[in-house]
């Protein structure tokens, strides 16, 4: 794994929460997307190599809107910048961590992930992401 390239967090709206993160980080959002697949709008900012990802939930039934149901708003997941996501799904595989898809799928900010059951990581949800070309 190369960097933590963005760190996820799980927020109820976007619409203020990005102005605060604005000023917390003194850096503007750069980029606001959607996520049809995963019912969720992200928001990014750039932090030096790392990124900060807000996510929010598009539906009550998304992945992230029963994430804050059960735990609140906060850190929902780690997200490192893998050279070949192919490889590292493998290899990961053979090491017994459970994957969440079998194959990679795209995510925002152009990138193919997948992400590693958190049971197998201390409760630490892990996206792997490699820029697609
Ligand atoms: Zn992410």
């Amino acid at each position: 794994m190369k960097k933590v390239e963005h760190i996820g967090i799980a927020v109820r709206e976007l619409t203020t929460a990005i102005p605060l993160y604005e000023k917390l980080l003194n850096t503007p959002c750069y980029k606001t997307e959607p996520v049809a697949s995963e019912m969720v709008n992200t928001a990014f900012f750039k932090t030096g190599e790392t990124k900060i990802e807000l996510l929010e939930s598009t539906d009550p039934s998304g992945v992230i809107a029963r994430f804050i149901e059960k735990k609140g708003e906060g850190l929902h997941h780690i997200a490192f910048d893998v050279e070949d996501i192919h490889a590292e799904m493998e290899r990961l595989k053979q090491e017994g961590f459970e994957l969440l898809n079998e194959t990679p799928k795209p995510g925002a900010d152009n990138k193919l992930v997948c992400f590693l059951h958190p049971k197998n990581t201390h409760g630490v949800l892990v996206e792997l992401c490699m820029e697609r070309k």
